[in-house]
C-alpha cells in the first residue's frame, strides 16, 4: 500500500484575472509545503490520522486559508471556528463548533475523539474542554487578519443581510438565495481539509473552517458535522468537503459518497462525481470535496471555477492545483 495524503483550502470562483502570478505561486507553494510535511508523517510510518492532523494544523496556521489564523468574521466582528476529524478504522470521531480561543481547532476535535466519551462539543463547553486538555489557548484577535476585516466591511456595506461564502462570493440569504454578483472576486478562501490512507490501509479525514463571512452569530455549517463535511470509513473512503455548508448538510454530502460505494458498489470516482456534479447542484450546492479510498485512489472534484487542492503519494512529488 502506497500511502497518500490529499488536502484542500476551499473552492470557489477564483478568477485568473484577479489572482496575480505572485499570489498564485504563494498559494501553490503553501499547499506544497503542507503536503511535504504531511507526506513525511506517512513516509515515517505515521497513521492516516496523524497525517491529516498534521496537514490541517498547518492549514489552520497559514493565514491564506479560512481556518484558524486567517478565519473570516461573523456579522458581529467575532470569529467562530468549527472542526472535525474521523478515524476510518474505528469510526471514532470528534468535532467542535463555535469556538474562538482554541489556536488549532482540529487538535481540540481530535482530543474530543480520543479523550472524551462524546463526539461533539460546542461553544463554551468546547473551549473549557480544550483548556482542560492543555491545548494552546489564544486571544480571539489571534485569528484576525486585515484581509478578513476588509472582507467583512465590504460585505456589510454591500449586502448587510447576507452571510457570504468565501468560495464564489455569492451572498446567501436564509441559506438558499444568492445575489447575482460575486461580492469579492479577489478574495476566495474557504474551509480547509485533509484525507489520507496510510501503509496499513487505514483511512482518516479532517476538516476545519472559520465558516462564512458575516455569518449570523451561532450559525454552524457542514465542516464540523460528521457525515456532512467529514467522513471516513475503511470499508469505503475518507472525505472532506468545502462549499455552501447548508447544502452539504442537507445532502449529507460526505457520507453520501461512502454510502454510494457501500450500498451501490460505486467506485470512488463515480460516487464523488455524483455528489458534486449531480446531487449538490439540484439544491444549488456549490463547492467540492477531496476523497481517498482504501486502494489509494484520490479524487478532488469541484463544481466551482477552482479549488485550492493537492495530493502527495509517499515517494512522489506533491501535485498541486487551483483551477480546472
Ligand atoms: N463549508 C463551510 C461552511 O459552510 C464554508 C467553506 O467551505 O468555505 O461553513
Amino acid at each position: 500500500m502506497q500511502p497518500v495524503i490529499a488536502i484542500h483550502g476551499g473552492a470557489g470562483a477564483m478568477s485568473r484575472a484577479a489572482m496575480s502570478p505572485e499570489k498564485e505561486a504563494e498559494y501553490l507553494s503553501a499547499l506544497d509545503d503542507i503536503l511535504v510535511a504531511a507526506q513525511a508523517v506517512l513516509a515515517q510510518g505515521g497513521s492516516a490520522l496523524d497525517a491529516v492532523t498534521e496537514a490541517v494544523t498547518r492549514l489552520e496556521d497559514c493565514p491564506l486559508f479560512n481556518a484558524g489564523h486567517g478565519a473570516v468574521f461573523t456579522s458581529a466582528g467575532t470569529h467562530e471556528l468549527d472542526a472535525s476529524i474521523m478515524d476510518g478504522a474505528t469510526l471514532r470521531s470528534g468535532a467542535i463548533a463555535n469556538v474562538n480561543c482554541v489556536r488549532n481547532p482540529i487538535l481540540a476535535a481530535r482530543r474530543v475523539m480520543t479523550d472524551s466519551k462524546h463526539v461533539f462539543f460546542v461553544g463554551e463547553g468546547a473551549e473549557a474542554f480544550a483548556r482542560a486538555q492543555g491545548l494552546d489557548i489564544v486571544d480571539p484577535s489571534y485569528f484576525s487578519t486585515d484581509a478578513r476585516r476588509e472582507q467583512l466591511q465590504r460585505v456589510q456595506a454591500e449586502h448587510p443581510d447576507a452571510a457570504v461564502l468565501d468560495h464564489d462570493g455569492q451572498a446567501m440569504v436564509a441559506g438558499v438565495q444568492r445575489a447575482p454578483e460575486p461580492i469579492d472576486p479577489d478574495r476566495k478562501f474557504g474551509t480547509v481539509g485533509a484525507v489520507a490512507v496510510d501503509a496499513q490501509g487505514n483511512l482518516a479525514a479532517a476538516t476545519s473552517t472559520g465558516g462564512v463571512t458575516n455569518k449570523q452569530v451561532g450559525r454552524v455549517g457542514d465542516a464540523p458535522m460528521i457525515g456532512a463535511g467529514c467522513y471516513a470509513n475503511n470499508r469505503t473512503c475518507a472525505v472532506s468537503t468545502t462549499g455552501t455548508g447548508e447544502m452539504f448538510i442537507r445532502m449529507v454530502a460526505a457520507y453520501d459518497v461512502s454510502a454510494q460505494m457501500e450500498y451501490a458498489g460505486a467506485t470512488l470516482a463515480a460516487a464523488a462525481d455524483s455528489v458534486v456534479h449531480h446531487k449538490l447542484p439540484t439544491i444549488d450546492g456549490k463547492g467540492g470535496l477531496i476523497a481517498v479510498d482504501a486502494a489509494g485512489n484520490v479524487v478532488l472534484p469541484f463544481n466551482t471555477e477552482g479549488m485550492y487542492r493537492g495530493y502527495a503519494r509517499v515517494g512522489e512529488k506533491p501535485v498541486t492545483a487551483i483551477y480546472r
